[in-house]
């Protein structure tokens, strides 16, 4: 009953994370059972797809090739390094007006996640291109989060203010699930690192 067909679509969704093989078995199971579904899907992955692209500055999504953030806070001397766009979202709540650079992950030396695998040898150049005064690292505080800061704090020492968010950070370690008021608190506390 399982053909290639079936097999191909849930190995492709179980390339998302948080879902699962067995997971990513009953998605395809349930998609090609509901076909009006599939087909919703397929029609508005096709658009986001085909209109959505990453800023070449920041990494954020755009529809053109710098992003709305980018081009309004063009003059910001302040640049917010997170590692993806769930935390940048997250921390767009909050009244931080700066730019930001998404590095596009966490180093990870068990996953085999590198620095070279993610987006942080630009950094450099933002700094000088966009007279950057002050880099905050708002990065998870779990060790990969630790690691990738640290990567980060070497590379740019000397070049650049750098702070880090601390305070209030819960337990997980993880800016995608804190609070605005908390993430509010702990960028406006920030420790220089
Ligand atoms: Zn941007």
């Amino acid at each position: 009953m399982i053909n290639k067909y079936i097999t191909n679509l849930a190995h492709a969704l179980a390339k998302i994370p948080t879902i699962s093989k067995k997971n990513a078995e009953n998605i395809a199971f349930f998609i090609l059972e509901n076909r009006e579904i599939g087909d919703l899907i397929q029609e508005s992955l096709t658009g986001a797809l085909s209109s959505i692209k990453l800023c070449s500055l920041c990494n954020n999504f755009a529809q053109e090739e710098i992003c709305r953030i980018c081009k309004t806070r063009s003059q910001s001397k302040t640049l917010c390094i997170v590692h993806n766009i769930v935390d940048l979202v997250n921390i767009e709540k909050t009244p931080f007006n700066g730019k930001y650079h998404i590095i596009k992950g966490k180093i990870d030396p068990i996953q085999g996640i590198n620095k070279e695998d993610l987006d942080i040898d630009r950094l450099g150049n933002r700094i000088a291109n966009e007279n950057i005064e002050e880099v905050i690292l708002a990065l998870d505080r779990d060790v990969e989060g630790n690691l990738t800061s640290e990567v980060i704090i070497q590379q740019l020492k000397g070049r650049v203010k750098i702070s880090k968010i601390a305070v209030g950070i819960p337990s997980s370690g993880k800016v995608s699930v804190t609070d605005r008021d908390t993430l509010s608190r702990s960028l406006s506390n920030r420790e220089e690192a």
